[in-house]
């Protein structure tokens, strides 16, 4: 199975990635560095004002929706190819929605298993930035990193979905068109197989927002909502009943990945601050650079940043071959998260007081980083489930793993 994203085949680059990474990331310094801050204190209004001002922008420059299928609207850049893209639109936290990378994997999913009618009402809307996705797995109720205890229920009557049930931290909710609810619709298959995605546009009766759940002091990202009997038509499933997980997994291997990238993106971002902090502040009658405990921060992380790049570009080309790539997609979930949050916690402790400011983007990153280590599953689940595998390869005289063996190559 090729599970890239778009109409990419395995193996397909263009040998103009470079030149396309270049212009996003001027696009990311030039236009939306300068906007940041305005963006983190504007209310809804002059923030959806602001980054409808960069959506055009990027539109007229030609680099909307990069990594879309072309079929739907995008400009069908092979998926290698945009890994490397992500990293720079990645230094923003803005940038995803301005360049129109947000909805990547709603796309995708409603291209491959939306019906007719959702294909048609939903998709050219959403990659043009009009039509804002969100998607509610997680409950308050149940210990979400294991979520075949989700407690959402989805039954079908008369030719309608009746679905039941809260979730929280969903990003994006409060201002979604449509939310892709995952719930139980099997009562009597395998646990793997008993849930469902269904969609549940966010006017339908009994759909309600019940409170912001914002994440460490920043507002206007996530909500717990409540579905109470909401009704939806049959066809509002998408794939086959019982293959909610399955589509889920689908979306998450190549989401992961850009994860990962732009993660490095905002690490090296930091990394920048940091040296330069470094070069520039003075102590005891030097430049701080020369401490060597300094410099220490400079290497580990300058160590951190390229041990990540490389496992990240593993996976992906892995994942580009049309293999799962689950390890390597557990491991670099980890190893960047965590990669990130040092990154940053270090070039904070350069800047001394001023790091923990708005005046550097330092303390928007360092929650945001906090956040990477729970989101997408939390650490330890990745963990537990990359050496379950592992293990498994050394089980009664198995042959276990040789590293060496896996090839890969970086472009
Ligand atoms: C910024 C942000 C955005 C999010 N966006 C969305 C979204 O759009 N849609 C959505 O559905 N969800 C979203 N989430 C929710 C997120 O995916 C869940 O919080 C996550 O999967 C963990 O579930 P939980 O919070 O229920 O933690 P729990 O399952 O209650 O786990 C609590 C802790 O227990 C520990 N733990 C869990 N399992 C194991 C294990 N096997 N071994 C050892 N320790 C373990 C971990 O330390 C974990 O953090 C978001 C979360 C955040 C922070």
């Amino acid at each position: 199975m090729n599970t890239s994203p778009g109409n990419t085949k395995p193996g397909n680059t263009t040998a103009g990635w470079m030149a396309t990474r270049e212009r996003v990331k001027q696009f990311v310094e030039q236009r939306v560095y300068p906007l940041e801050q305005e963006l983190d204190s504007a209310n809804r209004t002059q923030r959806n004002l602001l980054m409808a001002g960069l959506m055009d922008a990027a539109k007229e420059e030609g680099l909307w929706a990069l990594g879309h299928p072309k079929e739907v609207g995008g400009q069908g850049m092979p998926f290698l190819d945009y890994v490397h893209v992500n990293e720079v639109i990645g230094r923003s936290f803005y940038a995803m929605q301005a360049l129109g990378t947000l909805s990547l994997q709603d796309s995708l999913m409603l291209m491959r298993y939306a019906s007719p009618r959702w294909r048609d009402q939903y998709l050219a809307p959403l990659v043009a930035g009009e039509t804002i996705p969100s998607f509610a797995m997680t409950e308050p109720a149940v210990a979400s990193s294991d979520p075949t205890q989700i407690e959402t229920s989805g039954k079908l009557q008369d030719g309608h979905w009746i679905i039941s049930g809260r979730k929280w931290f969903i990003t994006g909710a409060g201002d979604a068109d449509y939310t892709t609810v995952m719930c139980r619709t099997e009562t009597d298959a395998p646990k793997h197989e008993s849930f469902s995605l269904i969609i549940v546009p966010t006017n339908t009766s009994g759909f309600r927002i019940v409170r912001e759940t914002p994440v460490l002091g920043i507002h206007g990202g996530h909500w717990e909502i409540e579905l109470n009997q909401v009704r939806v038509p049959e066809d509002n499933l998408l794939g086959q009943r019982g293959k909610g997980f399955r589509i889920a997994q689908e979306r998450l291997g190549p989401g992961r990945i850009f994860h990962c990238m732009r993660w490095l993106g905002q690490a090296q971002r930091a990394f920048d601050l940091m040296c330069r902090r470094l070069n520039e502040r003075h102590a005891f009658g030097e430049p701080l650079s020369y401490k060597q405990l300094m410099q220490s921060h400079v290497f580990e992380s300058a160590a951190e940043i390229q041990a990540c790049r490389q496992l990240t570009l593993a996976a992906a080309h892995k994942l580009d071959a049309g293999e799962e790539a689950r390890e390597e997609i557990g491991l670099i979930k980890v190893v960047g998260a965590r990669m990130l949050h040092n990154v940053v916690d270090r070039a904070i402790q350069v800047h001394g007081a001023m790091g923990l400011t708005a005046d550097t983007p330092l303390d928007r990153m360092y929650r945001h980083a906090r956040e990477a280590r729970i989101y997408d599953g939390p650490d330890e689940v990745h963990i537990q489930s990359v050496a379950k595998r592992y293990l498994r390869l050394y089980k009664e005289g198995g042959p276990g793993i040789d590293f060496g063996e896996v090839q890969f190559v970086t472009k």
